[in-house]
């Protein structure tokens, strides 16, 4: 039920692995209790500290291709040979409820969003340059040699799509732009 009547929104957050969305996220998500994150399903193994059902649903290819055919995804990409998808069901009850949700998803994902629902707010999150980016990649220690030059060549890729948002914000101080992005999500719903 909804708890008063302001409306529900989505928030699309999008930027290269390890630009720091995800530390955005969370803050994002201790400063006001009407925030909440939707919660992707994805066929890649979980990383060391990821839980079922709390950083992703952790599937099996084979049940989200039933996924697929049952229309349970708003959109699905396959990213880095693995299937992200955003369900339905996380969107829905949120929404209704009058919360701001955000969805953390990659360019692709978030183009189809951004051109089915025009009232969701897309932000990119920028790092200050490539330079960066590697550096962080390597400092996290989560991802093999190759894996992060992969990721790389997706992250400029992404940068330059990056014109499909509506707001671009460059983290180069992580406190700054996690005020800039609350700022922008909140003006969109008083
Ligand atoms: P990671 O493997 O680093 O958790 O995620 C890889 C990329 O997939 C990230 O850019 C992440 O934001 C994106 N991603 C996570 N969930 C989804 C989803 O449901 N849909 C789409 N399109 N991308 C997602």
């Amino acid at each position: 039920m909804r708890s008063d009547n302001r409306k529900g929104v989505m928030v699309v957050l999008s930027g290269p692995s390890g630009c720091g969305k995800d530390t955005v996220l969370n803050r994002l998500l201790e400063m006001n209790a009407r925030i909440c994150s939707s919660v992707s399903a994805t066929t890649r193994a979980p990383r060391p500290g990821e839980t079922d059902g709390v950083h992703y649903y952790f599937i099996s290819k084979d049940d989200f291709e039933q996924r697929i055919e049952n229309g349970d995804f708003i959109e699905y990409v396959q990213y880095n040979n693995h299937y992200y998808g955003t369900l339905k069901s996380e969107i829905d009850t949120a929404v209704a409820a009058g919360k701001i949700i955000v969805l953390v998803i990659e360019v692709k994902g978030a183009a189809n969003i951004i051109s089915k629902y025009p009232d969701a707010v897309s932000v990119f999150l920028m790092p200050p340059s490539v330079q960066i980016l590697e550096e962080r990649l390597r400092n996290r220690g989560t991802d093999s040699e190759e894996n992060i030059k992969k990721r790389l060549s997706i992250a400029v890729d992404e940068m330059e799509k990056s014109r499909i948002y509506k707001h671009v914000v460059i983290n180069d101080d992580i406190d700054t732009a996690v005020q800039t992005i609350y700022d922008i999500v909140t003006m969109y719903t008083e």
